[in-house]
């Protein structure tokens, strides 16, 4: 018999009930050191005080009206991130799925509105991911998330990741957009060169396409900037944005520039929960935190004695480890083994690690976690690595 949750998930038999900070806590009471942040998600770990003292403070005002209205606390953020980016005008989702359609829509609206409504393929890469609605999936184009799902939304092209001579033969000025992740997150923590991101954006200019990054994964602080693009000192025209920006509660957002959404006038989109008060409130306090660059110093900082453990932790065991990648605490350690064999005997350890493609075992902790939670995670994987080397 079908379970009552849908069975899409094989799920590991732990069952958490509460947190503090880089700490997820069972129902009978065992501590796990938390590396995966919920997906990076929990920037700042789980039931930071200031998180909720907001979330409680405005759900005793409102919760949520429609968009019909004005809404003070969106409007507020809206402010922050267009300070803080690129970006002229903010649209607010509930996910980073959400985030990619309009991101898709937007595009295709530009060239639209510019007359040229034939302009609609978007270019995309092997081993992305832009989440798991009917339009994301046809932009990824992995045989593993589209089987069954058909027919799919025409009009994208995949190419290899980071291929550019392959980019350059592809592009043109039929191109609708170019929409990658500055770093690969699920295809196993790959990432684009500052060159490679250079050229990207060079070939769009040249050819007038529209360049669409997706920072759901690598944005909000995740790599020691506010958002992973900035390193190769570039920006996009449309950038998706999820995952750490609510900080645990469910936001998203797409960020463009005034020229990009041109198209995109009263009535050509919309969502109901998208933009409500109790999140933005959360995402307004998120971000005051984040985009700190005292915050982000430290995030480097951390990231550095981090990664030094774990190049200590490859030497200690070759036979396991490969090397390490990413940028910042967003790290992957490409594996010798399948990487879901080190996930589980990190279970063992109390402590919770995520897998990726590419035989890449992730690594995405709290932006706030402590030094002292840095060497006890790293001592953890290393016994966790210990059990399967028979040592
Ligand atoms: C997680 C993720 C998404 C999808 O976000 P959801 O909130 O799960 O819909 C899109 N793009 C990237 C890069 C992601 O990591």
């Amino acid at each position: 018999m079908i379970s009552h949750v849908l069975p899409t998930y094989n799920r590991a038999p732990l069952s958490f009930e509460r947190g503090e900070g880089s700490w997820a806590i069972t129902t009978d009471g065992t501590r796990y050191l938390d590396l995966g942040a919920g997906i990076a998600v929990n920037v700042l770990g789980h039931a930071h005080p200031e998180l909720v003292a907001t979330l409680t403070e405005q759900a005793g005002k409102i919760w949520h009206v429609s968009n019909l209205y004005q809404i003070p606390d969106q409007q507020r953020l809206a402010d922050l991130l267009v300070d803080a980016t690129f970006a002229d005008t903010v649209f607010f989702t509930n996910s980073g799925t959400e985030a990619a359609e309009l991101a898709i829509k937007m595009a295709r609206k530009y060239w639209d509105f510019e007359g040229n409504p034939d302009r609609t393929e978007i270019l995309t890469f092997d081993g992305a991911f832009h989440g798991r609605s009917t339009g994301a999936i046809a932009a990824a184009g992995s045989e593993k998330m589209i089987k069954g799902f058909g027919p799919l939304m025409p009009g994208f092209r995949q190419l290899p990741f980071g291929d550019i001579p392959a980019l350059r033969d592809a592009i043109s000025d039929k191109t609708c957009a170019v929409m990658i992740e500055p770093i690969q997150g699920e295809g196993g923590i790959r990432p684009l060169s500052d060159d490679e991101l250079g050229e990207i954006r060079a070939l769009c200019d040249k050819t007038g396409a529209l360049l669409i990054l997706d920072e759901v994964q690598s944005g909000m602080g995740r790599t020691g900037r506010l958002f992973a693009h900035e390193y190769a000192g570039i920006t996009p025209d449309i950038m998706m944005v999820a995952k750490g920006i609510g900080g645990g509660f469910p936001l998203g957002a797409v960020l463009a520039t005034e020229d990009a959404a041109a198209g995109m006038v009263a009535g050509t989109h919309g969502s109901t929960y998208g933009g409500n008060p109790l999140g933005c409130a959360i995402g307004a306090r998120v971000m005051q935190i984040v985009a700190d660059p005292e915050f982000l110093a430290e995030v480097n900082r951390k990231a550095s004695l981090l990664r030094q453990k774990l190049e200590g932790l490859i030497a200690a065991h070759p036979d396991l480890f490969d090397s390490v990648r990413g940028q910042g605490l967003m790290i992957g350690l490409k594996c010798k083994i399948a990487p879901t064999e080190l996930v589980n005997a990190g279970y063992d350890q109390q402590i919770l690690t995520i897998p990726a493609a590419d035989n890449v075992l992730r690594l995405l902790p709290p932006l706030n976690i402590s030094d002292e939670d840095i060497a006890e995670a790293v001592a953890r994987l290393d016994k966790a690595a210990a059990s399967l080397s028979g040592e």
